[in-house]
């Protein structure tokens, strides 16, 4: 039998003993672009060795003979056409589905001679449909997971303030209210409150922006960023949308029937050296273009400031993609890069970004179609 740690008494002040999980440490990972960021993680290691699912009365499995090491703090993304399977898999990652073989390790501890209630209690899972209790308020909601560890009261309410500001709901305003008096994208936010309620070392989202429309789905997205980079979990996200993936994950796997894997790698490698056909079909058309939304303006060979004519700018913070549209937009041929404090102190040129993406293709293995600087969707049209 395995022994599992207690849930803490009520009135312990301690965080919840991790399950599984690791202490804190900082980690360097590898993110989207060439930088190489420190991120604070908490997040657990997770192996999938030779993971099969055939579901009853089936003949065909569901998932076949699925492997993957998944490094503490990643973000991974899952990819792929409804019916191959991506739900499927993340779901015996908490064991929500029995897996017919394998074996999953977490930090490595094999989940399948784990206690799978206590499992699940320490791992945040986030779906599309929200799934908010629509008998609760949103403070209730979030609750769940720390009644059922037996918190106290005060650090209940102490814990589900600080998680309603994290995803930026303010306390005061939503705690009381019952979900459907919140929008779409807020009761989505607190679906993401409510799976880190507990804290947990691994997060499983299943296409938990999918039924939002696309400008709340694009802040969640950059909130969302905002949170993992503060929280560093170790989190496995399934989407559809080959653009979110590509936003969003630290490493990517594409996935076609039966959760087979084409390609698991990054944005950037993917964008650039599809490993075949299949991948390629998913990128479509303007995959330097969407190599340029993860590049900051930074990585550009930046000119005086004296060169940029006209007054809309970029920020230096601002991505090559950005830059690239302002450029067009404006029909300069330099415009300015500003700093923090809105001063201009460099000009981009559209030169300077094709020079990026023909210097970092050059030093990837394969070439695919990194050249074309052509946009495929009209440019912002905000004032600068
Ligand atoms: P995805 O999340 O990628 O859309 P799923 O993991 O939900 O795919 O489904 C993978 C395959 O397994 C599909 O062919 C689906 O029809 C089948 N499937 C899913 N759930 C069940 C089930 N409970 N019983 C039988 N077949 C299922
Ligand atoms: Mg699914």
């Amino acid at each position: 039998m395995t022994n599992l740690p207690a849930s803490p008494e009520p009135g312990d002040d301690t965080r919840p003993t991790k399950l599984i999980g690791s202490s804190a440490t900082d980690a360097t990972i590898a993110t989207t672009t060439s930088i190489t960021t420190v991120r604070n993680t908490s997040g657990a290691h997770i192996q999938l060795a030779d993971v099969s699912k055939i579901y009853p009365g089936q003949s065909v499995a569901a998932v076949e003979n699925f492997s993957m090491e998944v490094n503490p703090g990643e973000l991974i993304m899952f990819v792929g056409p409804s019916g191959c399977g991506k739900t499927t898999t993340m779901k015996m990652v908490n064991r929500i589905i029995e897996p017919t073989s394998g074996s999953i390790l977490i930090d490595g501890k094999d989940v399948l001679s784990l206690d799978p209630n206590e499992l699940r209690r320490h791992i945040g899972y986030v779906i599309q449909q929200v799934g908010l209790f629509p008998h609760m308020t949103i403070a209730e909601n979030i609750a769940v997971v720390p009644k059922l560890l037996g918190w106290s009261k005060a650090k209940i309410a102490s814990r589900v303030e600080e998680l309603l500001s994290v995803v930026q709901l303010e306390p005061g305003k939503f705690a009381d209210r019952y979900p459907k008096q919140l929008s779409g994208g807020q009761q989505q936010r607190v679906g993401v409150a409510r799976a880190l309620a507990a804290d947990p070392p691994v997060m499983l989202m299943d296409e938990p922006f999918g039924a939002t429309d696309p400008i709340t789905r694009e802040k969640l997205q950059a909130e969302f960023l905002r949170l993992q980079d503060t929280i560093g979990k170790t989190i496995i996200f399934v989407t559809h949308d080959f653009d979110e993936a590509v936003r969003l994950g630290d490493r990517i796997a594409v996935l076609s029937d039966r959760s087979k894997i084409e390609q698991f790698d990054t944005p950037a490698r993917i964008l650039t050296s599809p490993a075949n056909d299949y991948v390629a079909s998913f990128i479509g058309s303007g995959a330097a273009l969407k190599r340029l939304a993860l590049i900051p303006v930074t990585e550009a060979r930046l000119g005086p400031a004296g060169a940029a004519t006209g007054h809309m700018t970029v920020p230096a913070t601002d991505t090559l993609r950005e830059a690239l549209d302002t450029l067009v937009l404006t029909g300069h041929s330099a415009i300015g890069v500003t700093d923090g404090s809105d001063r201009v102190i460099a000009s981009i040129t559209v030169e300077a970004i094709s020079a990026v993406l023909g210097a970092d293709a050059a030093t990837l293995p394969a070439t695919g179609s990194a050249t074309a600087v052509a946009p495929e969707r009209s440019p912002r049209t905000e004032e600068g």
